[in-house]
């Protein structure tokens, strides 16, 4: 029952609230230890905020985020501290997120310092180790980030991501900003970086195809609120929700056999404003099936058949998946 709301102002002396920005609106997931969730949606569905609320760079508005137990939207001093360990995030622009005058040794090992990880030699060490791992020659640790490609530098990212041993890594649309084709190589070395240290990853992205590529579950989320969630291959093949269907008419197929009998959904308008939710189901204005209960009413996020699948939509058993009937 995750809420972030950010408070609208006006005025320049006197501020005065004249609404809110229901950014992440009464949502609710869990992630399995070893597993990878993807979060998919649209700019301005709430994704980056999840995540950024998650690290506790927002202040929930209200809710829990349950790790091994403990709510972190509630951890203060040492225990936040602590949880500031175990959670790191990988942010989406490698070009903003590494400071330009510090060496890439010193970028990664800056955690280790400021955790009092052991001596300057072991740290140095360590730091090595860790680009290393991330696939990046130990001897560049003098260069700094201007010498290296989005791909590498985002590898740093990475390793310093990597510094604290962390339990959960929330990565924010990291291949995003990247070439194509260097997205392949960090997504397979996120994948192998799971494998070898038992990560667990909320992966948040506007793509699909992407998600498709690393999540175990996926979650789809529209103005808030997550919409629905379910096993990957499964909301896939038999999406119930939808602006997920719509979302998946607009995946490349690189097969042109399959390609050219694919339905395509063009939605219609723009995603509204956060501070104006329409009523009833929120994805009405939008909704190529949207009838008149939609405007009134809004579909509970229910269990619908299969696995751990749930949406809300009052006529989920009607939604087919624009890919399966190829
Ligand atoms: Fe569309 Fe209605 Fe389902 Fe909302 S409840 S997604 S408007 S059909």
């Amino acid at each position: 029952n995750l809420k972030k709301y950010f408070p609208v102002t006006r005025g320049i002396i006197f501020q005065h609230t004249v609404g809110q920005v229901r950014a992440v609106d009464d949502v609710s997931f869990s992630i399995e230890r070893g597993q990878t969730l993807g979060l998919v949606g649209e700019s301005g569905s709430g994704k980056t905020t999840i995540g950024r609320t998650i690290v506790r760079l927002y202040e929930p508005t209200s809710g829990e985020i349950l790790f091994s137990g403990k709510d972190l939207g509630k951890a203060r001093n040492d225990e936040l501290w602590n949880m500031r360990r175990q959670v790191q995030m990988v942010f989406q622009d490698p070009f903003a997120s590494l400071n330009p005058r510090f060496t890439i040794g010193s970028l990664v090992a800056e955690p280790m310092h400021i955790y009092k990880m052991g001596t300057k030699q072991e740290i140095q060490d360590r730091t090595k180790e860790l680009l290393d791992v991330v696939g990046l020659r130990p001897e560049y640790i003098d260069r700094y980030p201007h010498e290296f490609s989005g791909g590498q530098r985002q590898r740093i990212a990475v390793a310093r991501a990597l510094a604290l041993n962390p339990e959960l890594i929330i990565a924010d649309e990291p291949v995003s900003a990247l070439d194509v084709s260097v997205r392949a190589q960090v997504l397979n070395l996120l994948r192998s970086l799971q494998r070898q240290f038992n990560l667990t990853y909320l992966f948040i992205s506007h793509d699909l195809s992407v998600v498709r590529h690393v999540a175990d579950r996926v979650a789809v989320m529209y103005l808030g609120k997550i919409v629905e969630i379910a096993d990957r291959d499964e909301l896939y093949l038999a999406p119930k929700h939808p602006y997920t269907r719509a979302l998946l008419s607009a995946v490349p197929i690189p097969d042109p056999q399959i390609e050219k009998k694919r339905q395509r959904i063009i939605l219609t308008g723009d995603l509204p404003s956060p501070m104006h939710i329409p009523t009833g189901c929120r994805f009405h204005t939008r909704c190529p099936m949207a009838q008149d209960i939609c405007k009134q009413v809004e579909p509970a996020f229910e269990a619908k058949e299969g696995r751990e699948h749930y949406a809300a939509c009052h006529f989920s058993d009607q939604v087919t998946s624009p890919i399966a009937k190829v």
